[in-house]
């Protein structure tokens, strides 16, 4: 979410900096958008309030062209590819069948299952390598190994304005406007201000399969668990949906009720390596609505936090809401779903 809203901002010429107590672009300690699985659409969209579906079908339809201009800039590929999502039973066909109509998306009915034929699909460490990348060619100040403290009221001058924000060197980080987009964390950063965000994480587990070849065509999904294969022949099986504070391990239980449902969609994956089993820690908020606000009473503080599930999917339209609020803009989309508190 910083590297998309910074982006964003660059190209409206803004000068921007991004400050991360990790490094960008690397698994470190259960940043969510490395950990994903990179899957660009919600997994039954049908189930979801209309805010979360506005914002994910808006972000989705923005990655081609993004990722075509990553690419073509930087020379990573973020592999965006459209390689469908087949929604195997149980599943309701016509609350599926009725909502694709009603949101002109396409579906096709399959022997097997119901497919979504353009659901695409990013490699997100190639794809926040991009955008690092992206941001460094196009003078966006990373400041990486450098943890913001939590914001207190007496950094707030009289007139309700953050001027500069502390790190935890001790420096004074100025601007003229700052956006949280810190993800799981964004509840500690911002828990002394009159802002009680409701966000907590949410841990989920991978599991990376090597196979000599790319052998699934699309992405499947089966009762709340799914395979995505790369072009490689890597394949991601996951994931895991976890109420476990900040802890970003991963569990052996989890490992082998991964492994068996994996083999259950597709049984040849019992020969096959698992090379990774990692972790990540989603920002989880009630109904997977995120903040896309302005804070309420800190004049120059926006918030674009809180994406849960979908994050990644969400990315490019959240951050084209974010600037547009913190330019004074009248939002392309309606926005007060996303407000404080909403
Ligand atoms: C297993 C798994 C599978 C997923 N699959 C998908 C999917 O298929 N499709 C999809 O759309 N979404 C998916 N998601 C969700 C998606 O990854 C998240 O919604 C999204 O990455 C959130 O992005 P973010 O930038 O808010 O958080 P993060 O990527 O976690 O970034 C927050 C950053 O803030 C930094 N930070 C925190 N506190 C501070 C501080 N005080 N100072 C400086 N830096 C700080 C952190 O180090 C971190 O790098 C998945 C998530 C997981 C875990």
């Amino acid at each position: 979410m910083g590297c998309m809203t910074a982006m964003e901002l660059a190209r409206r010429g803004h000068r921007v900096t991004v400050v991360e107590r990790n490094q960008i672009a690397a698994q470190t300690s259960g940043e969510s958008s490395w950990a994903g699985a990179g899957i660009v659409f919600p997994l039954l969209p049908w189930f979801y309030k209309d805010e979360v579906n506005q914002l994910a079908l808006a972000g989705a339809s923005l990655y081609p062209e993004i990722c075509r201009q990553l690419y073509r800039e930087t020379g990573i590929d973020p592999e965006c590819i459209k390689s469908g999502m087949l929604i195997q039973p149980p599943f309701d066909r016509a609350m599926a069948l009725t909502w694709c109509a009603e949101h002109h998306v396409s579906i096709e009915q399959k022997a097997d299952g119901l497919l979504l034929p353009e659901v695409a699909q990013v490699r997100n460490p190639r794809l926040l390598q991009a955008l690092k990348q992206w941001l460094i060619q196009h003078d966006v100040t990373l400041i990486e190994h450098t943890q913001l403290a939590p914001i207190n009221e007496i950094q707030l001058e009289k007139t309700g304005q953050i001027n500069a924000w502390r790190a935890n060197t001790g420096e004074l980080l100025e601007a003229d406007q700052f956006v949280v987009t810190s993800g799981a964390w964004s509840f500690e950063l911002l828990k002394e201000t009159s802002l009680k965000l409701n966000i907590k994480p949410m841990r989920g587990q991978i599991l990376l399969f090597q196979l000599p070849a790319q052998t699934l065509q699309n992405i499947i999904y089966r009762d709340g668990f799914y395979l995505v294969p790369r072009s490689d022949g890597h394949l991601l099986a996951g994931s895991t949906l976890e109420d476990v504070g900040f802890d970003t391990g991963t569990t052996e239980a989890m490992k082998q009720e991964m492994q068996a449902k994996a083999e259950a969609i597709m049984p040849s994956l019992k020969h096959a390596p698992i090379i990774k089993h990692w972790s990540g820690l989603r920002p989880g908020t009630p109904d997977n609505v995120p903040t896309i606000a302005a804070h309420p009473t800190i004049k120059n503080l926006y918030l674009n936090t809180g994406h849960f599930r979908y994050g990644v999917t969400m990315a490019p339209a959240s951050a084209q809401l974010v600037a547009a609020l913190m330019m004074g803009e009248t939002p392309q989309m309606a926005a007060a779903a996303y407000a404080c508190g909403a």
